[in-house]
């Protein structure tokens, strides 16, 4: 049985639950501990908190911040992150901007495409939390533009797809300094997704470790028993820590299960005992 997740998304980016009805699924779950990392915010981390506390479920605050690395696009998750901290509260509304001001030129190029759809429709789909990509694939699905929400990517939204529009993103190395300046672990998330060859990975990964990067997330949903063990001895090698999480956002992707990763492994409770760990080695060190 599952006893820990420590990749969870909530109304407050792109989920379909609210931070307290994550909270409650995960006590109905029986797990032990859960991390809310929605993205680039930490909006969600509060209500979760006070319904761990009702519930007594074990609530690790967390954030998953989109950034750029020489290689692509990269997710940093941040451990126990200081959310009142000024300077991640400063650099996540710039983010929220950003995304801001991104959306609507989806919608202009969707609506170049002869896509009949308004941002109020796409807010509307977010149930009022975060607006992204998964909530245009919603309203292109629901309208009849595509059959699914793959298909909504693959022919509209994804990287390289007609309508997609580039978004700002910090360097990695700023993110991972602005997990470090709220008291945070930052961890690197699903490592496969970086499209590396090993070699490659090692050598950013290395580099990133020297910036302070803590850990990574070797149990994921999307890795293969191959690549879990290359990122597992990745990690042991560099001495960084090895999470995982199942990505959960509710029902709108429902391939993730709450603290099941690929082929249905669960997630033992060591996997956050290990993170507190270095969260207390960090404390010790500042
Ligand atoms: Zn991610
Ligand atoms: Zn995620």
């Amino acid at each position: 049985m599952a006893e820990v997740d420590l990749h969870i998304h909530t109304t407050a980016s792109d989920g379909t639950l609210t931070p307290a009805q994550v909270v409650q699924l995960a006590k109905k779950r029986r797990l032990k501990a859960i991390a809310i990392t929605d993205h680039d915010t930490v909006d969600g981390v509060k209500e979760a908190l006070e319904e761990g506390q009702r519930v007594s479920l074990e609530v690790i605050p967390g954030v998953e911040i989109s950034a750029n690395a020489r290689t692509g696009s990269v997710h940093l998750l941040g451990y126990f992150v200081e959310t009142e901290r000024g300077i991640l509260k400063e650099k996540l509304e710039r983010l929220k901007q950003a995304r801001a001001e991104r959306n609507p030129r989806i919608v202009d190029k969707l609506n170049y495409l002869g896509v009949n759809l308004t941002y109020e429709e796409v807010v509307a789909a977010s149930g009022g939390g975060q607006v992204g990509r998964p909530h245009f694939a919603q309203v292109l699905l629901d309208k009849g533009y595509v059959r699914s929400l793959d298909e909504a990517f693959h022919r509209y939204l994804a990287q390289g797809a007609p309508a997609y529009v580039d978004k700002f993103r910090f360097d990695v190395r700023d993110a991972i300094d602005v997990v470090l300046k709220a008291k945070g672990i930052p961890v690197l998330a699903h490592p496969f997704t970086l499209n590396c060859m090993p070699e490659e990975l090692e050598t950013l990964v290395a580099d990133l470790a020297k910036e302070g990067l803590k850990g990574i997330e070797t149990f994921y949903p999307d890795h293969t028993s191959e690549q879990t063990v290359q990122y597992q001895r990745l990690a042991d090698k560099l001495g960084l820590v090895k999470t995982g999480g199942s990505d959960f956002h509710g029902k709108l992707l429902e391939k993730a299960e709450l603290g099941i990763v690929g082929n249905g492994i669960c997630l033992p409770y060591k996997i956050a005992e290990e993170l507190m760990r270095t969260k207390h080695e960090m404390i010790q060190h500042s």
